[in-house]
């Protein structure tokens, strides 16, 4: 993310003339786009091994020479690659599109490992990167032919009663039945459709959030939120049009965004937090303990929540270790004055684990499934 570079210039000069000095004259490097580049090799070797291992000396000395971090502004900024390589044989009825495009699919596959990393492109990877292609089709269809569902999860207090509820979306596929965001999500998030299947999310939880206010038993609800989505131009912009339509109670409608968040642009991330929370709307963070944690954003983010994950939920009546880890975490909630939810409520164990912390609320199976939420919501109102 090389947002705002100016005193990094130099730096970026210094590491282009690093890779110069790795490559051949009778190489050829393109731009293929703003941060995209492609390298043309013609090794002289002729056995497959050292071709391959020729390719990986140079993406790996391009790899090291660009992995650096960066001071500017008071920020470290670091700048990482992603390196996918295509070796192909002289003879191969592939056309020169086809080799980079499978160059590109292997790129790709750096970046979803985490980036700053080199990967061959194999022939299964064209075979998933096709699959993933054609799940995102058929989902965008899905979002246009009104196929996602809003299913809701009830969230309890100690003593049993509901004092909210969180949105998981479901797709409901015509011919395979249900399918569930574990199969579709990550797919959405590679691909822009996340906005879309989110905007749906949140515009169907106030819907559900008003229908219940309008009937005086209001109920809090949240709802996901993708890192993608957040940090889209018009995010903000975006919830305060929804709170008007809907006519919703701001604080009776939760975002709930990961620590993945938190890594990205940070002084945007806290911007948008506070200027969506003056309207009233409430932040909480998912898997709370499985990422970044840090207590420094803690202290700088205005969040009312924090979702203790499942993970630590399950052995935490057994476990003493992770069974500190839910203390450790209550206890800061409760000097921050933030509150806490624990997810993954499976047992009676759990749940009784769980009610030694007082204010603690609880979220899981053992208090309900996630429910079609517009007849989970007419039950509560009846
Ligand atoms: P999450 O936000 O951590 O949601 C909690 C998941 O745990 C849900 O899975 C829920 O059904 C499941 N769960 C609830 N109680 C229990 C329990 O007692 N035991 C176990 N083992 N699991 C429990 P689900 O609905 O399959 O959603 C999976 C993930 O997909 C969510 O994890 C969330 O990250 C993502 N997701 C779901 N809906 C949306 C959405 O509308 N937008 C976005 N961006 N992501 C979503
Ligand atoms: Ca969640
Ligand atoms: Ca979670
Ligand atoms: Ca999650």
């Amino acid at each position: 993310d090389a947002q705002g570079l100016q005193t990094g210039d130099s730096v970026l000069c210094e590491v282009g003339r690093r890779i110069a000095i790795v490559l051949r004259s009778d190489d050829t490097v393109a731009r293929l786009a703003a941060d995209e580049f492609a390298i043309l090799l013609f090794p002289r070797q002729q056995s497959l091994a050292d071709v391959t291992g020729h390719a990986l000396l140079i993406a790996e000395a391009i790899r090291s020479a660009l992995a650096h971090a960066l001071e500017c502004g008071g920020q470290t900024f670091l700048l990482t690659c992603s390196i996918g390589i295509r070796v192909f044989p002289a003879n191969t009825d592939e056309t020169p599109l086809q080799v980079l495009q499978s160059a590109d699919t292997a790129r790709h596959r750096a970046m979803l490992d985490g980036g700053n990393r080199v990967v061959f492109f194999e022939e299964s990877m064209a075979r998933q990167a096709r699959q993933h292609f054609e799940l995102a089709q058929a989902l965008q269809a899905a979002i246009e032919q009104n196929q996602l569902r809003l299913y809701l999860q009830p969230q309890v207090n100690g003593s049993g009663v509901v004092v909210g509820a969180e949105s998981l979306v479901r797709w409901e596929h015509p011919q395979r039945g249900l399918i569930l965001p574990a199969e579709f999500i990550p797919v959405a998030e590679e691909s822009r459709l996340i906005v879309a299947l989110d905007r749906w999310m949140l515009r169907r939880t106030c819907e559900l959030i008003a229908e219940m206010q309008r009937n005086a038993c209001p109920l809090r609800i949240s709802v996901n939120i993708s890192p993608r989505h957040f940090i889209e131009a018009g995010f903000v912009d975006d919830i305060q049009r929804l709170l008007e339509s809907s006519a919703i109670n701001p604080s009776l409608l939760m975002l709930e965004v990961t620590e993945s968040l938190m890594i990205r642009n940070m002084d945007d991330v806290v911007a948008k937090m506070k200027t969506i929370s003056a309207m009233g709307v409430c932040f909480s963070i998912d898997d709370f303990g499985t990422g970044y944690s840090s207590l420094a954003y803690l202290k700088r983010l205005p969040i009312h929540e924090l979702k203790i994950d499942q993970s630590f939920i399950r052995d935490a009546p057994a476990d003493a270790n992770d069974a500190l880890l839910v203390a450790m975490i209550q206890s800061i909630a409760t000097i921050l004055n933030i509150e806490t939810v624990a997810e993954g409520v499976e047992t009676r164990e759990h749940s009784e684990f769980l009610t030694r912390f007082p204010g603690l609320i609880q979220q899981g199976y053992l208090h309900g499934r996630p429910q079609p939420g517009t007849a989970w919501v007419k039950k509560r109102l009846e």
